[in-house]
């Protein structure tokens, strides 16, 4: 299909469903080519839609065996069904109930949409709209129903089955080899949060009453013999629950809580009502299989599944312009969790990184969209950064903007006000504007306007008055579809910083709301404090207060000090990253000169060495932020237009050799004073001190390569965790020879049986900065290991190579040749991956002229393709507009 071809979606356009389904009744018999699924809804017409209005029902590659209308037979001129919709001419003006029977083949279901069946397992994937490739239905979210699901399976093939809600019967079918579950949702919930998983897994249990005293049956199942390493998800659950209730007065409401780890699986995991499916990759972890890094993100991903229960599936969205108001919110809870388990800057600082490398080069390119989309052709392509993460600052400056308590009220409010219903973002800003007396619609407008805003600002001193005056003004870029800009609401968060700390901060601005905090809501303003005793240096944007670029006339001399005296921890770590960034954008420039930049390798080199002398083991967590610069990526994103990535990449190369040399001492006495006899652990503590004693090692290997190798041996033979050994072999990429060749060889024998670890390992060399990667990637693809068919095998290599700044972007072409050709062969079998696997073109337009071109032209040859999926169609015509 051509993107050209299909409807654009609009919110201006929603109106309410003419139809209610009450109940749906499914009755599933499962089976590995032909599974029948037997549905009675229970219909209604809605007081809220056109009276006498033909009911259509969604479908998607369906064939229709059967319907009746109150148990007959309907007549073949009284109904019309396609693959893609089922039409009852004139349906009775009364509720009703319709049997609907349709004949599946999982086996067959490559896009993991629906219901598929792949390693052994049956299982589900509905949001968006897969559910009605189960049967036809009003696939909407704003229609909620109560469902009843009856599972049959092959006791041998499927002796677990699984769905939503509690399980209320069990029982042998007689005469067969069969036997079947009945499960019943008490919750009414809109179709893309059904589920149902068969298999024959191992699973992990635990008792949990919750703070209202119901008794809850929790389990984790994976597949078979891997229940050892489902322990640390189980964990993350209870304490995630635990949380929940004491933070947000949250409790869980049904007597079973379920989460399935499947390993074919296009997204991180899904929220669906009491039956959380995952992508393994986010479940299983022992200390030989999974890094500190993914204890964290299963800790964050189980988190967030479980806080929809809430945020998502007990108040859902009325449509899926709305999608933000469950992700971004969830995304903000699951990062105020894992900030309160491990340490809050350090979250603060990933988070941000993360932020500004996915969602601010989303929103300068041609992919740039607002938090709530005004249209769309294909949903499943703004499940984006910027409904998530940006969502999620939204979120957090709110939560600044009227304060903690206005915030906990408004949060209480809308629990209770929206519990049941399919709600929207006016709906749920309502209930923060009624407890904290605020007009937020100016607010708003961060729900609307897409783009990242920057705040200029400068300050002056004038030491006769006592007087430090601070100018901020904000612009937004232009985007696709938006062409000029409004002010939108930034709270900017600050200190002035003096010699002994920060001063006190007098002003009679109305600008100031208090406890050091700015509302820049105008184009531009002026705020003057007063009795300001010495002239201070202005630490804007606390804690990243707003999602925004910052430009602020501070010296190098003035950031490095804000770095080492500034109290708030986030800005220290910006400080540094500022001197840096700077340095690397105008290295990254054409004709600039080296030695400028070593001095300033210098002079950073300086303020780590005191840093690390005086802090480094105060924090090791923090001081591993601290200690890695930004990535050539975000200087490529910083600098804007014109861009080469090979000038960046090798001014990033020359400054972090500069400063692995002037600091090798220091961080090999790092490395030894953090090394450690103790078994592992994965808490956050331990994990520190790995990521700190890591870092350390990666600036070495590019510092000192013959030095660096040899760490790298010693560190991966008697390393006993994947962490320290993944860290290993991430150095050793970085130092061309013989001896980086054996040892990846070494790692493959080692996790030869471990998909997930291939996973890292496939990634490792998608990522080398070298022109011989691209051959080295199509090489791994005849690797054993390596499946075009699993998501996360693709993500791993493909999704690497793409993510490889230099490699991608060849001054050739050929990066953007494979990559499209990658696309275009997996859009025939997963349309999704594939067009996610295209969204790496997101940038192109910042390139230079030569390179550019040839991405254009690599674009052009996607989109010319015939059968284009709508995914990928979408994107590609997105993306060259
Ligand atoms: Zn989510």
């Amino acid at each position: 299909m051509r993107a050209e071809d299909t409807p654009l979606i609009r919110l201006e356009d929603y109106r309410p469903s003419d139809w209610l389904i009450d109940t749906v009744d499914l009755d599933i018999s499962l089976a590995p080519q032909q599974t029948r699924v037997r549905a009675l809804l229970g219909l209604r017409p809605n007081p809220a839609g056109q009276p006498g209005a033909p009911l259509i029902l969604d479908g998607d590659e369906l064939a229709l065996s059967e319907i009746k209308l109150d148990g007959v037979t309907l007549d073949a001129n009284a109904f019309a069904a396609g693959p893609q919709s089922l039409t009852v001419h004139a349906p009775p003006r009364r509720g009703f109930t319709l049997t609907i029977e349709t004949v599946l083949d999982p086996s067959a279901n490559t896009k993991l949409m629906g219901l598929y069946r792949s390693s052994k397992v049956y299982c589900t994937q509905c949001e968006a709209d897969g559910f009605r490739r189960i049967t036809y239905f009003l696939d909407r979210p704003d229609v909620m129903s109560v469902y009843t699901v009856r599972l049959e399976a092959a006791k041998a093939e499927a002796p677990v089955l699984l769905s939503n809600g509690n399980r209320v019967a069990t029982g042998e079918v007689p005469g067969s080899d069969r036997h079947f579950a009945v499960w019943h949702d008490p919750h009414p919930k809109p179709a893309y949060l059904f589920a149902l998983v068969g298999g024959a897994l191992d699973h992990v249990r635990e008792d949990y009453v919750t703070a209202d005293g119901q008794q809850v049956e929790l389990a984790v199942y994976v597949e078979p013999g891997k229940a050892g390493r489902a322990g640390w998800a189980l964990d993350s659950l209870v304490r995630c629950m635990r949380w929940d209730e004491r933070v947000f007065g949250r409790n869980y409401d049904l007597d079973v809580f379920n989460v399935v780890a499947v390993s074919d699986f296009n997204m991180g995991a899904m929220e669906n009502k009491g039956l959380n499916i995952f992508n393994d990759k986010y479940v299983l972890a022992d200390p030989q299989t999974a890094t500190d890094g993914d204890y964290a993100s299963i800790e964050a991903i189980i988190a967030h599944e479980y806080f929809h229960n809430w945020t998502g599936n007990r108040i859902t969205c009325r449509d899926w312009f709305q999608l933000c108001l469950k992700e971004g919110l969830t995304v903000f809870r699951d990062q105020e969790f894992s900030s309160d388990e491990r340490s809050r800057p350090v979250k603060r600082i990933a988070d941000v990184r993360t932020l500004r490398a996915t969602q601010f080069s989303e929103d300068a390119g041609p992919l740039a969209h607002p938090v709530r989309p005004r249209a769309y052709k294909e949903i499943n392509n703004f499940y984006t950064p910027t409904v998530y993460e940006k969502g999620a600052e939204v979120i957090r400056m709110l939560k600044v903007l009227i304060g903690a308590d206005a915030f906990k009220r408004g949060m209480d409010l809308y629990f209770e006000r929206c519990d049941g219903t399919a709600a929207t973002i006016e709906e749920f800003l309502d209930c923060f504007a009624e407890t904290s007396g605020r007009d937020l619609s100016h607010f708003a407008r961060w729900y609307e306007q897409a783009g990242t805003p920057t705040i200029v600002a400068s300050g002056r001193y004038d030491a006769r008055a006592k007087r430090y005056t601070l100018d901020l003004a904000q612009t937004t870029p232009p985007t696709p579809g938006q062409a000029t800009k409004q002010p939108v609401v930034l709270p900017v968060t600050l200190g002035l910083v003096g010699r002994d700390g920060d001063l006190p901060l007098t002003t009679g601005s109305s600008a100031y709301a208090g406890d050091g905090l700015i509302v820049l809501d105008q184009p531009s303003l002026s705020v003057v404090f007063s009795d300001v005793a010495e002239a201070p240096i202005p630490s804007l944007l606390r804690g990243f207060s707003a999602p925004v670029r910052l430009e602020l006339d501070l010296s190098d001399a003035d950031l490095l000090r804000l770095f080492s005296a500034d109290s708030d921890s986030f800005n220290r770590w910006q400080a540094l990253q500022s001197v840096a960034t700077r340095a690397l954008v105008a290295a990254g420039r054409p004709g600039t000169d080296r030695a400028v930049l070593l001095a300033k390798a210098a002079e950073i080199a300086g303020a780590l060495e005191h840093f690390l002398r005086e802090q480094g083991l105060a924090d090791p967590a923090f001081a591993a932020q601290v200690l890695r610069l930004p990535a050539p990526a975000d200087i490529a994103r910083e600098i804007g237009g014109d861009v080469d990535p090979d000038a960046i990449y090798g001014a990033h190369r020359n400054l972090s050799g500069a400063i692995g040399q002037a600091l090798e001492a220091t961080l090999i006495g790092l490395r030894d004073t953090l090394a450690t006899k103790a078994t592992y652990a994965p808490d956050a503590a331990s994990a520190g001190r790995r990521a700190l004693r890591n870092e350390a090692l990666g600036l070495i290997a590019i510092a000192a390569p013959e030095a660096g190798a040899r760490l790298v041996e010693q560190q991966f033979s008697s390393a006993d965790n994947l962490t320290d050994r993944l860290a290993a072999l991430a150095a050793m990429t970085l130092i061309p020879g013989e001896a980086r060749e054996h040892l990846i060889g070494r790692f493959a024998e080692i996790y030869a049986s471990e998909p997930l670890v291939l996973d890292k390992w496939l990634m490792a060399q998608a990522l080398i900065a070298e022109p011989g990667t691209l051959d080295r990637v199509k090489r791994l693809m005849q690797h054993k290991g390596f499946s075009l068919g699993n998501p996360n095998r693709v993500r791993a290599l493909i999704g690497g190579f793409a993510a490889n700044l230099t490699q991608f972007n060849r001054a050739d072409g050929a990066g953007y040749e494979f990559v499209a050709d990658m696309v275009i062969a997996l859009d025939r079998t997963n349309p999704q991956v594939a067009s996610r696997l295209l969204g790496s073109f997101k940038s192109w337009k910042m390139l230079e002229p030569t390179r550019k071109d040839l991405a254009q032209a690599s674009l052009a040859m996607v989109a010319r393709t015939p059968g284009l999926s709508r995914d990928v169609a979408d994107i590609a015509e997105r993306a060259l507009a």
